[in-house]
């Protein structure tokens, strides 16, 4: 399947189940070996053996009441007027021995955890007993067996007490404990080497120059393999040449039971790890690319006996692959059970787009609806971010087949914890940075109040308000017929019973340009420039409705379409999902305009020529109105420290009506 030509490599991309086959074929991931510990050091083994107690827990009957030991039937007829009396015949204390027997009228004192004295078969509690002049007056009946705990009632000697696999938390080591173990026969941890690889990695903790960036696998990677019972073994970075990459990949398998690298996977200059694996022994590489959304450029080896994976570079492709193959390996080597992961099925907030002819892992946001089902939104961030998986709260798998799942389709979400929390305070819509302004401060006073943002554009946001999954939304739409801002919108998203609108704040929204603007951009016109060209934004996006809003108006003064002057644009389809995301385009100089909010334009160090005021508002669920974090939310908003911090953030500014309810 992969022919090597002068070290250009030609490969056939593997399917999931293929790769998975392929891999077992030369491999098949059992335990590493046995090892007797110390009940000490035993929390996270996993326990090799079916253990059976060798001694009743309790060893003895012992009271778990402080009171008197009797014979209960001396106390059959005790009643609230008429006490029975006995006569008390001394004291036992926890962890004493007596050789007292209580015969019948007697009574022998009793702490909570002595064993039961011969005779006695109650302990009457000390709340319904009277001690008179030596003597013990019982106000209530009691029965045999009464406030004790028989010998072996707990764990009885010879009941199987661990299961072979089961992994020892602190519930089992307390077990353990209870039966006086000192040593338990668990899977010896595989030992797991971990190497980068990247000639622009260091490792944190050193200083970061330029074109560097902090190694971020070795970390994920590394937890990773504690959390699927391995033992992590990190070789550091190897620079991207074949000496340093094969000196450490040898020492992974001299040292450890498999070896990951990550990066340098890709075909072409970054293809060392592939032959590396080839090089070091037989039967080598037996994947070689998996058609897999993100992770493509998988490597799965054998050498010796001992596994290697190549994950990606890319740290979210990197462990969403080691979920998919490494972590089940791991568990097996480490003697556990393979693992069920937590799914809730949810409906697509919107429609999906996916990568034709390859498994897509999707990284997805949970978001519970009005109804109580959940709708799972996909996160933009995209695979190069790491905050992508920290953001998710689980991910969808996407078939092979599918280019795009509809809106509303019902989808298995595989959730990333075994619960998922949900958020106090749920804003969708418009991203801003005068609302992470407002979660800064919110944060200070309300330090509890856990919030979630997700950024879909103004839109979005209302179609969220409407399911009822958004408790907020910031949005900035402009209706092209009246002039008016937001208000208007809320009747078009069918949310003017559900929702109010409050009034937030104005931004400045004008062309964005490269430092000191070189091709001298000043109005929407030049933007039909053949030496022009634009980075638009994505459709639902109020920015994105301001720019047509514009290009209709030159439109109308040619006497021609908005799909005319749209078509003459450069760049008009080229979309970016946030503000952000348009600097960073002008900034790489992928594109030389876009339309955005100064707010960005000064963050990046760009040129801004200012088009309009535009009012950033904020549409909020009126069922919502009363829960704690929204009230929080908005009295920082009307708050004048808020206010205050917002004038100094360059092209925002609030207004007289901050705050106010603009609607109904
Ligand atoms: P590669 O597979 O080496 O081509 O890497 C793909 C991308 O992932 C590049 O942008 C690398 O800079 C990045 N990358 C590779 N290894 C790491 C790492 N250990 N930590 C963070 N980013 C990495
Ligand atoms: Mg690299």
């Amino acid at each position: 399947m992969v022919i090597i030509l002068t070290q250009k490599v030609f490969r056939k991309l593997l399917n999931i189940e293929d790769a998975k086959n392929a891999f077992h074929k030369n491999y098949s991931p059992t335990p590493v070996g046995v090892e007797r510990i110390p009940l000490d050091t035993a929390h996270n083994f996993v326990i090799a053996e079916n253990l059976e107690a060798s001694i009743d827990v309790p060893p003895f009957d012992r009271a778990t009441m402080d009171g008197f030991a009797v014979c209960a039937e001396d106390t059959f007829l005790a009643d609230d007027d008429k006490p029975v009396t006995l006569e008390i015949m001394g004291k036992i204390d926890v962890g004493e021995y007596s050789e007292l027997v209580v015969q019948r009228g007697e009574a022998l004192e009793i702490s909570t955890g002595a064993p039961i004295p011969k005779g006695a078969n109650a302990v009457v509690m000390v709340e319904h007993t009277n001690v008179q002049s030596g003597n013990l007056k019982v106000y209530k009946p009691f029965g045999p067996g009464e406030n004790i705990m028989a010998a072996g009632s707990d764990i009885r000697a010879g009941e199987l007490i661990l299961r072979k696999g089961t992994l020892m938390t602190p519930r089992e080591t307390g077990v353990l404990a209870a039966l006086g173990v000192t040593k338990v026969k668990c899977y010896r941890r595989p030992k797991i080497a971990i190497i980068s690889s990247g000639n622009e990695l260091v490792s944190p903790g050193s200083r970061l120059e330029t074109a560097k960036i902090y190694d971020i696998n070795a970390r994920t990677i590394s937890d990773s393999i504690l959390e699927c019972g391995g033992e992590p073994l990190f070789l550091g970075i190897a620079r991207d040449n074949l000496e340093d990459i094969r000196s450490r990949i040898e020492e992974g398998f001299e040292a450890a039971d498999m070896v990951i690298t990550s990066g340098g996977t890709s075909a072409g200059v970054g293809d060392l790890v592939y032959q590396v694996v080839e090089m070091l022994g037989k039967p080598g590489i037996v994947v070689h690319g998996v058609s897999v959304k993100p992770g493509k450029p998988t490597i799965i080896g054998v050498v010796d006996g001992k596994p290697i994976f190549g994950l990606p570079g890319n740290p979210t492709s990197a462990l969403m692959i080691f979920d998919i193959f490494v972590r089940p390996a791991i568990r097996s080597m480490a003697g556990l059970r393979e693992e069920e992961r937590a799914v809730i099925s949810a409906r697509t907030s919107q429609k999906f787009y996916s990568s034709d002819g390859r498994r897509e892992f999707m990284p997805v946001n949970v978001v519970r609806t009005e109804e109580g089902g959940y709708t799972a939104y996909p996160i933009l961030t995209g695979s190069g971010a790491i905050t992508t998986l920290a953001e998710a709260d689980g991910f969808i798998e996407i078939q092979e087949t599918r280019r795009f799942l509809r809106e509303g389709e019902l989808v298995k979400v595989n959730l990333f914890s075994q619960i998922l929390k949900p958020a106090d305070l749920m804003i969708i819509g418009s991203h801003c940075v005068g609302v992470d302004l407002i979660l800064n401060l919110l944060s200070k006073t309300y330090y509890d109040t856990i919030y979630k943002t997700i950024n879909t554009g103004s839109s979005g946001g209302l179609s969220a308000i409407r399911r009822g999954e958004a408790d907020l939304a910031g949005i900035h739409l402009l209706d092209d017929k009246t002039g008016e801002y937001n208000l208007p919108f809320l009747k078009r998203f069918e949310v003017d019973k559900e929702a109010l609108l409050i009034r937030g704040y104005n931004r400045t929204q004008g062309l964005i340009t490269a430092k000191n603007n070189p091709l001298k951009i000043t109005s929407f016109k030049d933007l039909v420039r053949r030496d022009v060209t634009l980075i638009n934004r994505n459709p639902g996006s109020g920015t994105r409705i301001l720019l047509d809003f514009y290009l209709s108006k030159i439109a109308s003064e040619e006497v021609s379409s908005l799909k005319d002057v749209a078509s003459s644009v450069n760049g008009y389809k080229l979309e970016a999902k946030s503000h952000t995301a348009v600097a960073v385009a002008i900034l790489r100089g992928k594109a030389d305009v876009g339309l955005g909010i100064e707010t960005v334009a000064e963050q990046y160090g760009l040129s801004f020529v200012q088009i309009s005021e535009e009012r950033y508002d904020f549409a909020v669920r009126a069922d919502r109105m009363n829960k704690k974090s929204v009230k929080a939310f908005l009295s920082v908003l009307r708050s004048e420290e808020f206010k205050a911090r917002l004038r100094r953030i360059k092209g925002l500014s609030p207004t007289e009506e901050t705050g106010d309810v603009l609607y109904p």
